[in-house]
């Protein structure tokens, strides 16, 4: 780790900006699920522990700089003081006179929410002026919202510019460790496991993991553009043209750098994209009919990839293998999170939904590290450097 973190800095009496997460759902005015605010809760606690005067801020939803009361942070401080067990004072704005005089009201192990960032257009257009407003009411800045921290926010970055001690906050820093390593020390064998949708979104990801895994597991819809790329029939599954390709190029890359690419070898086909649909099982070798589509990996696959997954000292996952909200297709996407769940191995799981899939399969628990943010997480394995890690202060 080669960032600040919050464990090597003074926070006694310190006017400490904390940038969080709290985009959490929201129903009839109270928070709907809470794991985005307990996931913080170390990272306060911590500050509150050592005499910080703690200025939370986040945002939540989409309110495209217009005041949204349902998007109000209010209910998300009244949650948190009784997970804190204290009092948490809430700021109606972010900036301006009020959130001013509400710093200044702080003492020591005092904690405020400011109101949504999002409530000013300036915070996404990372406008300078308004990072400036927000560095004004703090001595340091802490980033713990790693969900966040691939965006160049206010918020996120342009603050940093006007404070001179930037730190990880704990939840950050574990981002951080259990993706570093991942991509820089693995222990091997190591395996990705990547699917969804869309070849498109992932290219950059597949691209970077060439060089650094054993094995590439593919599966979900972006299996049938490597099948196409490779003359394969796909019948009416989802293939994108326009990235035929560049998968062609991925599948010769992978060979060069000696990288097993698995691809799936069969199939749950159906003759449409729907709960009441026809579905068989196309076994190895048989080609996808036209008039029918793959929609999840078949049993074969699924010993396949359950096998290199068990032998896998470091494993990380993205994207379903299937269209697994529908029980039908469901079946490999709920093997890989059995599998990644029981070996003997790191394992790092990113993405809504196969974070969703491992809570669905009750194996959360065995999961090493659940990564709190999708997107942040797939440009942090395509080998890009997100903005908000890049303006934490260096480690010396
Ligand atoms: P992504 O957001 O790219 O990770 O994709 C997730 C979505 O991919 C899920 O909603 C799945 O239903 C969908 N998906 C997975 N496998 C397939 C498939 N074979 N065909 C179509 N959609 C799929």
């Amino acid at each position: 780790m080669d960032k600040l973190t919050i464990r090597d800095i003074a926070l006694k009496d310190k006017r400490v900006f904390m940038r969080v997460d709290f985009n959490v759902p929201l129903k009839d005015g109270e928070v709907d699920d809470d794991t985005r605010i307990r996931s913080a809760l170390p990272t306060i606690r911590h500050a509150v522990e050592r005499g910080a005067r703690l200025i939370l801020a986040s945002h939540l939803g989409r309110p495209k700089g217009e005041h949204r009361p349902e998007m109000s942070l209010q209910p998300v401080a009244r949650h948190l003081q009784q997970l804190l067990g204290q009092p948490v004072a809430f700021a109606q704005d972010c900036v301006g006179g009020e959130v001013a005089q509400a710093v200044e009201r702080l003492v020591a192990s005092n904690v405020l929410l400011l109101e949504n960032l999002r409530f000013h257009k300036a915070e996404t257009k990372n406008d300078p002026d308004f990072a400036r407003q927000l560095a004004q009411l703090a001595d340091v800045y802490i980033n713990d919202a790693f969900g966040t921290a691939h965006r160049a926010h206010a918020s996120t970055e342009g603050i940093t510019h006007y404070l001179s001690v930037r730190a990880a906050g704990l939840l950050m820093e574990k981002e951080l460790q259990y993706l570093g390593r991942a991509l820089e020390n693995p222990d091997r064998p190591f395996v990705a496991v990547l699917g969804g949708a869309k070849v498109s979104d992932k290219i950059e990801v597949i691209a970077n993991l060439l060089g650094k895994v054993n094995t590439l597991l593919i599966g979900g819809g972006m299996a049938y553009t490597f099948f196409r790329a490779r003359g394969l029939s796909t019948g009416d599954s989802l293939v994108e043209e326009d990235k035929v390709e560049l998968a062609r190029q991925l599948l010769q890359e992978a060979d060069r750098q000696s990288v097993q690419f698995l691809l799936p070898v069969d199939h749950i086909i159906a003759d449409r994209l729907a709960a009441d649909a026809q579905v068989r099982t196309l076994e190895e070798g048989d080609a996808i009919p036209p008039g029918w589509m793959g929609l999840d990996i078949g049993p074969k696959t699924i010993r396949r990839y359950t096998a290199c997954l068990k032998d896998a000292r470091t494993i990380v996952w993205n994207g379903p293998m299937g269209v697994f909200e529908m029980e039908a297709f469901a079946a490999g996407t709920m093997a890989v999170a059995h599998a990644a769940a029981a070996a003997d191995a790191v394992s790092i799981v990113g993405g809504g939904d196969s974070v969703s899939a491992v809570q669905k399969a009750g194996v959360a628990d065995d999961i090493s590290h659940i990564s709190t943010g999708g997107g942040a997480s797939l440009e942090f394995l395509a080998g890009k450097e997100l903005p908000g890690v890049a303006a934490l202060s260096p480690r010396r």
